[in-house]
């Protein structure tokens, strides 16, 4: 008779590696802690490369807007930057507006509109139109570890992305205590909402990482009270850095007096200028003000293939203007205001630096986001596998519930 086990992955959005080391969190039970490198962009790039193991060239998620006013959802936007700005600024309002666009047009991924001015809109797309964690999620057909796990008929639980932390563990370990699942994804998303609001030095985070610790605690008491083995293990997307400086990359842009949408276009995401030129001149001189600029760089074709963020289609940028560490775009399309904590910087900072940690001893441990799909499908094929039954995708997606 086979042992029965669990795989419990916990993904902690933003539980850098510096974080980590400042705070102490299941020391005595872990076997394997050691920094995770991370990618270019934010949590819409570093998700779905961890779930498919594909960087962003691959599944084609890199950042939420890109510049295509054919296919754009937005038209129907333009009229509200009709409105005083003290109603289009307000956030309560902004989100109202993203409910009702994303109920309009039937999308059921992360959606929000954030501070892309109205007029501005109706040139951009938007990526993340379906959820990422259900079948055919991924922009590109990429398959993910869902996949992988409904496919082979493993009984799995996933954490729904849209509930918060008490919900999702007490969830878990509904799930644990009638152990049947073989495989757990536990999504985590709150402590990088404390950082983004309070910065990485707020006594709130030590407060969040304790209660991390010990809510770990208990779900390991509990699944080891109902399992032979055991693994949890614990990673986040990337780290968070203190924002030091405010930068006002959109007024040294509109400066040069070109016409957006007829000589460029432009992103502002918050760490990150991507710029579309559509004339020579256009490029010659937004090119030239970023070289000027003492906070932030011009990444290079090398850096962006390295980084997996080359696309052919040039659909995120023809160039981007990365922020130095602690340098934050104020105001962006993403914040009106300073944030004290923020990612989406060089992936290799020690900012950026991701975690990986196990109670397990990981004989090769991954080094990047992109290794973790291998681990995680091994995982699936020590707990689950090989099982005899015939393909049913209908009770394979055992239990996960949309909202
Ligand atoms: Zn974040």
């Amino acid at each position: 008779m086979s042992s029965k086990q669990l795989a419990l992955f916990t993904f902690v959005d933003a539980f850098g590696w510096r974080i980590f080391q400042e705070h102490s969190f299941l020391a005595d039970r872990l076997r394997t802690a050691q920094p995770l490198e991370t990618i270019l962009g934010y949590s819409c790039a570093c998700d779905p490369t961890i779930i498919t193991g594909q960087l962003p060239n691959v599944h084609g998620h890199f950042s939420f807007f890109c510049y295509d006013p054919d296919n754009s959802p937005f038209g129907t936007c333009r009229w509200l930057s009709l409105l005083p700005q003290t109603i289009t600024k307000r956030g309560r309002v902004r989100r109202q507006i993203s409910k009702l666009v994303q109920r309009m047009n039937g999308y059921t991924g992360y959606f929000q509109i954030y501070n892309v001015p109205f007029n501005r809109l109706p040139e951009f797309d938007y990526s993340e139109k379906r959820d990422i964690y259900q079948p055919g999620g991924l922009n590109n057909g990429t398959p993910t570890i869902f996949d992988y796990l409904r496919r082979n008929n493993v009984p799995f639980h996933l954490s729904d992305w849209r509930r918060n932390e008490q919900h999702n563990i007490a969830d878990m370990r509904a799930q644990i205590r009638q152990g049947d699942i073989r495989y757990g994804y536990l999504y985590l998303a709150e402590l990088d909402g404390v950082m983004h609001a309070d910065g990485t030095q707020s006594p709130r985070v030590g407060e969040k990482i304790a209660w991390y610790d010990n809510q770990f605690r208990q779900l390991l008491d509990e699944a080891e009270e109902h399992y032979d083995e055991v693994r949890l293990y614990v990673f986040s997307d990337h780290g968070m850095a203190d924002v030091t400086r405010n930068c006002d990359l959109v007024s040294e842009i509109d400066e040069l007096g070109l016409v957006f949408g007829r000589d460029y276009a432009a992103m502002y995401d918050s760490t990150m200028g991507r710029f579309w030129f559509l004339n020579d001149s256009a490029e010659g001189r937004i090119r030239a003000r970023l070289r000027e600029l003492d906070y932030g760089r011009i990444l290079t074709d090398d850096e962006l293939s390295q980084w997996g963020a080359d696309f052919a289609d040039r659909r995120y940028g023809d160039a981007m203007f990365l922020l130095n560490p602690g340098a934050l775009i104020t105001p962006s399309f993403m914040n009106h205001t300073h944030v004290p904590g923020m990612h989406g910087y060089d992936p290799s900072h020690e900012d950026s630096v991701a975690l990986f940690a196990s109670t397990a001893a990981v004989d090769k441990p991954p080094q990047r986001l992109d290794d973790l799909y291998d681990l995680m499908k091994a995982e699936v094929d020590r707990c689950g596998g090989p099982r005899p039954e015939p393909l049913d995708e209908t009770t394979a997606a055992l239990s996960y519930a949309t909202a």
